[in-house]
């Protein structure tokens, strides 16, 4: 069976088995990552003898793009893909007005967490991407960025899926994307978010200390949280807040907290001193995210919250000393949220096709 490029393992064990020298890895290595070479025949640091043994046995990319929106400021590119078996990731490309480029990518197909206000959601959990289709979404967007001139310098785990639900191949992809002799990007500027996997957090501080993380929270309570992510029903506010300030003691990191607007649902008036009183005394910074209703393909009738509540929300947060920002919503005109193009492709439908439920995820959780 055919390996991935991105296998270094499987990659070496090919070229002892065809009786080749360690440092031919390094030569495949730095073609792939560092000369971007689309590949195996440009790999001519290697014997053309070579390239025709791994031709058949190794792959670069398997994922097909399917569509590609931009929005009309031109600065978020939002990418579906369809992988070997069919099914549709996203994958979004920002351009900061100050010249950083931010790359969310997905890591399952689909999430099986349920969470209310989001598509994907919706859709449920198909399967678990491998960490070379992880990969291949940051490749194939470097190398198109690469034709603007720019660099992606931040990658976020913020696409469709909960990532430690496929803890591994998360593991494998920011091994890959953080190795100084591959992608190189600097592990302080990728970023995990969760809705609040306990487990996979405990994990996340010993395996990956200087990578960020980020926590869907959403609401300041138990009740609220439940309404609108089942993960509470697993993992309640309390045992969430625990593992986090595990993971400060052990990291020395502020953790994001990211906080949806919703009207009439996240954003009740005594929300707000209530998030302030979780978060005193916290390494924290929050992310206020007016929600985006994605062209009522959500159909859940949720809307964004008014400027000047979450104006109100910053200033008690302010109050007990926790900084806190708006997001900018960029790409709304493309439904950049996530999972909603790939709802928007498939319809309603997908969820039904759809083998896991949220109970058989967790079964499954990051131990
Ligand atoms: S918000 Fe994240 S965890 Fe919740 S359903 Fe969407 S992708 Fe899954």
């Amino acid at each position: 069976m055919a390996v991935s490029v991105h296998d270094e393992s499987a990659i070496k064990a090919l070229l002892s088995e065809l009786g080749e020298k360690p440092f031919r890895y390094a030569q495949i290595s730095q073609a792939v990552y560092k000369d971007a070479v689309p590949d195996i025949d440009s790999i001519t640091t290697i014997s053309k003898e070579l390239r025709e043994k791994l031709k058949p046995e190794v792959f670069f990319f398997t994922l097909k793009l399917r569509s590609e929106e931009t929005s009309d400021n031109g600065q978020t590119t939002k990418f579906l893909f369809e992988t070997h078996d069919g099914k549709l990731i996203e994958s979004v490309i920002m351009r900061h007005l100050s010249g950083r480029n931010t790359l969310c990518v997905s890591c399952q197909a689909g999430c099986p967490m349920g969470c209310s206000f989001c598509a994907t959601g919706k859709l449920g959990l198909f399967r678990n991407l491998t960490f070379a289709e992880i990969l291949e979404q940051f490749d194939f967007v470097a190398k198109r960025l690469a034709k603007e001139d720019r660099k992606i310098r931040n990658v976020v785990f913020m696409g469709m899926g909960e990532p430690f639900l496929n803890y591994e191949n998360l593991k494998t992809a920011i091994d890959v994307l953080c190795n100084q002799k591959k992608y190189d990007i600097s592990n302080r500027r990728v970023t995990v978010s969760t809705c609040g996997i306990v487990p996979g957090i405990d994990r996340f501080a010993v395996d990956f200390p200087q990578t960020s993380l980020a926590i869907s929270l959403h609401a300041p309570n138990d009740e609220t949280r439940k309404s609108i992510m089942p993960v509470e029903n697993t993992y309640p506010l309390s045992d969430l807040m625990a593992a986090l300030d595990r993971y400060v003691e052990k990291t020395n990191k502020r953790v994001f907290y990211e906080y949806i607007m919703i009207s009439g649902v996240t954003d009740h008036p005594r929300f707000a001193p209530e998030l302030a009183e979780l978060l005193r005394g916290r390494l924290a910074h929050v992310n206020f995210i007016p929600y985006n209703p994605g062209e009522g393909i959500m159909g859940n009738g949720m809307l964004p919250t008014s400027k000047l509540l979450i104006k109100k929300f910053q200033d008690a947060l302010e109050k007990a000393d926790v900084p806190s920002t708006v997001r900018h919503t960029m790409g709304d005109d493309i439904d950049a949220a996530c999972g909603q193009l790939a709802m928007k492709e498939k319809g309603e439908s997908l969820a039904t096709e759809s083998g896991k439920s949220i109970s058989s995820a967790f079964s499954k959780k990051a131990e």
